[in-house]
């Protein structure tokens, strides 16, 4: 079981850290660690902080920072997955897959086919989900998320990209290999369980977007997400040692 904590920037004060909430009594009454442990601390930076416990009361666990070190396993190359947005627990797979294989930022919109409806109330939730994939992976800066947009304000989103990658069933531009070069800005679009409208599919690509097929099956939306982030990834070395 990974000794590694996840902390507020605020709870960071010199080389102290407050560990309060959930994580305190992760390590204080599931994993029962005690003073003098070492333990590992993140807080959604570039950052891993190799620390000793000083002390544990009820209410909270003080560490002491012994090594601050950039964490190798942080992803390199910015890629922002571009989700609309599915029905139910689908996000939150998405969010677990691409983040341990390294997207860099997800953003959900809504299009003419969505179903489920935009709840930001989920975010929170969303945002545990991210902190335990980060954890679990050994990444400590934590994937993005943020308030889904509309799909107008999505292609406006798009223009900042260096390339746009539209998986679409009904098409194909050929492969990654020469779209993708590291270094890039790279955007990934993928759809919901009702996919696009053409007039939509026609304003993707009207920005610039390159078609990509990811095979001859209809692949669910959480499944061409994950798929499509693992090709690009891979693409751009990440999937590999
Ligand atoms: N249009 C699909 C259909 O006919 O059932 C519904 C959308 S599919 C469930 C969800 C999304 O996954 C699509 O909008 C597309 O972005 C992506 N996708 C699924 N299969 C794909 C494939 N073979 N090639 C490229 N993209 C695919």
């Amino acid at each position: 079981m990974e000794k590694r904590f996840f902390v507020n920037p605020q709870d960071i004060s010199g080389d102290n850290i407050i560990l309060s909430g959930e994580e305190h009594n992760h390590l204080s009454r599931v994993l029962r660690l005690s003073v003098g442990q070492s333990v590992e601390c993140f807080c959604g930076d570039d950052n891993l902080y190799a620390c000793e416990i000083t002390s544990i009361s009820k209410q909270s666990t003080t560490l002491k920072v012994l090594d601050t070190a950039k964490c190798p396993a942080n992803p390199t190359e910015q890629v922002t997955l571009f989700q609309a947005l599915p029905k139910g627990e689908k996000l939150e797979l998405i969010i677990q897959k691409t983040s341990e294989i390294g997207i860099s930022e997800i953003v959900t919109f809504t299009s003419n086919f969505t179903i489920a409806k935009a709840n930001d109330n989920k975010l929170p939730r969303l945002e545990k989900i991210a902190v335990s994939a980060a954890k679990q992976c050994g990444r400590t800066r934590l994937i993005a998320l943020s308030p889904t947009i509309t799909f107008a304000q999505m292609l406006d989103r798009l223009k900042d990209y260096d390339v746009v990658v539209f998986a679409n069933e009904t098409e194909d531009n050929g492969g990654l290999q020469n779209l993708i070069k590291k270094g890039l800005k790279i955007a990934l679009v993928v759809g919901s369980e009702g996919g696009f409208s053409q007039k939509e599919i026609d304003q993707i690509k009207g920005i610039g977007a390159k078609s990509i097929s990811l095979g001859k099956r209809i692949l669910r939306a959480e499944t061409a997400a994950i798929a499509l982030s693992a090709c690009v990834m891979y693409e751009l070395g990440e999937l590999g040692l």
